[in-house]
């Protein structure tokens, strides 16, 4: 899905599609979109600026931050961005600085791809910490097991090096 700027000269347009996942270059990131991504829009030029403005809602899955089971997260993103063609800056340098500055974005040739769009807000939309709840215990540091799943016993066999001599006394009374 991608607007097609020369069109924008004989007035706005509006724009639902379907944005394929395999656009969003997501593979090397920990983040499955569950779903499709369909995508409302509407584009306009201002001037030299075409302001796109659009919204789309999909649910995505990551991993607990603590024991890396898949936790669902609703994105619901709405955005609001002025485009500018790069064909009118000639220096790179120049073009970062003013996408900081005033948050124009730019984009080359004919035309604005809409999954760029989406990737940036899934990725700005992600939480910080997934959690699948609120009480997770995580993995056990010492044997990688799930200690939502699993009860190990590695707490009571890695203590404090204090104490060890006193565990090495126990042992002996026990054999
Ligand atoms: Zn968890
Ligand atoms: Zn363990």
């Amino acid at each position: 899905m991608r607007i097609d700027v020369r069109e924008l000269a004989l007035g706005p347009l509006t724009l639902t599609g379907e944005v394929p996942v395999a656009d969003l270059r997501l593979d090397s990131s920990d983040v499955y979109v569950l779903g499709k991504i369909v995508v409302t829009l509407r584009a306009e030029k201002h001037a030299q600026k075409i302001r796109v403005r659009g919204h789309f809602a999909v649910d995505i899955e990551l991993p607990c931050a603590r024991c890396l089971d898949p936790v669902k997260a609703p994105i619901l993103a709405e955005f609001d961005q002025f485009y500018q063609s790069n064909a009118d800056h000639h220096l790179t340098g120049e073009i970062e600085l003013q996408e900081k500055d005033t948050g124009v974005a730019f984009f080359s040739g004919e035309f604005i791809e809409v999954s760029d769009i989406v990737r940036e807000h899934i990725l700005l939309g992600l939480p910080m910490k997934p959690v699948c709840r609120e009480d997770c215990k995580g993995l056990c540091p010492y044997c990688g097991k799930n200690r939502n799943v699993e009860v190990c016993n590695c707490h009571s066999l890695f203590v404090d090096p204090r104490l060890a001599p006193l565990l090495q006394v126990r042992n002996r009374m026990k054999f």
